[in-house]
């Protein structure tokens, strides 16, 4: 069901570029919020059929077929450039990061935070989504949902929360170091949610596959407090399902 990749290159590049760049006309409240988002780049925001988030209900999860190992994560500790662009705080990775899903691999370009949570489970929110965003060679997207609940202090996130870049434009380089350990950040044990889906800020571009993670992560109160003092709701409401499957593993 994949696009061919010639059609979908140039609007994933324009979309990366888009994810990086500072703060366009959009934004998450008022007449230029999310129900206005057809007028800063793409008709796919209020007409597409595969966009995301989603309100994930677990009782209508479909086991995924072939096997859980399908998903295999390689991350660790990249130096990142960071950057407050208006929108949240986007890590830029510097270095290569491998995600292979049913044999394809991707690279981890950034990943980037959304107070509350985008997608829901049973029509739950939580404080903090965490979106990795990652590319395979022909510009297709998979992004990974880190869910997050108020708990114990993340130490993964500790060394960039404490230099979070407070205004938009601001910037931040950490070596890797410095940088969280994202093989040790995200969930050892997990159910995932798979679905298709699309960005979650203009343009909209769909043929997003989306590899949520059922087991949140945790933030204390005080890490959560402090993004949400930068942005207090950077979160598209969630999106009609229609007609898709959503797979379980
Ligand atoms: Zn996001």
């Amino acid at each position: 069901m994949f696009i061919r990749p010639f059609y979908l290159f140039g609007p994933l590049c324009l979309s990366l570029s888009s994810l990086s760049a500072t703060a366009a006309d959009w934004a998450y409240q008022g007449d230029h919020g999310p129900a206005h988002w057809d007028r800063f780049g793409s008709q796919l925001c209020a007409q597409g059929t595969q966009q995301s988030p989603i309100n994930v209900e677990l009782k209508k999860l479909r086991p995924l077929e072939g096997h859980s190992s399908d998903l295999k994560i390689d991350y660790g500790a990249a130096a990142l450039k960071v950057v407050n662009n208006g929108h949240t705080i986007q890590a830029n990775v510097i270095d290569k990061e491998i995600v292979t899903f049913k044999g394809t691999a991707y690279r981890l370009r950034q990943f980037h935070f959304h107070t509350p949570s985008e997608h829901q489970i049973d029509g739950l929110s939580y404080p903090l989504e965490m979106h990795l965003v990652n590319r395979d060679q022909d510009g297709r997207l998979l992004v990974i949902g880190l869910l997050a609940k108020e708990g114990k202090r993340n130490r993964e996130l500790a060394a960039l929360w404490e230099q979070l870049p407070d205004a938009e434009g601001k910037t931040l380089t950490l070596k890797a170091k410095d940088a969280p350990d994202l093989g040790s950040l995200v969930p050892a044990a997990s159910h995932h949610v798979f679905y298709k889906g699309s960005l979650t800020t203009p343009p909209c571009t769909e043929g997003v596959q989306w590899v949520l993670f059922e087991q949140p992560i945790e933030l204390s109160k005080a890490q959560i407090q402090k993004i949400r003092q930068l942005f207090p709701d950077n979160h598209r409401p969630a999106q009609p399902l229609n007609e898709r499957e959503v797979d379980e593993d």
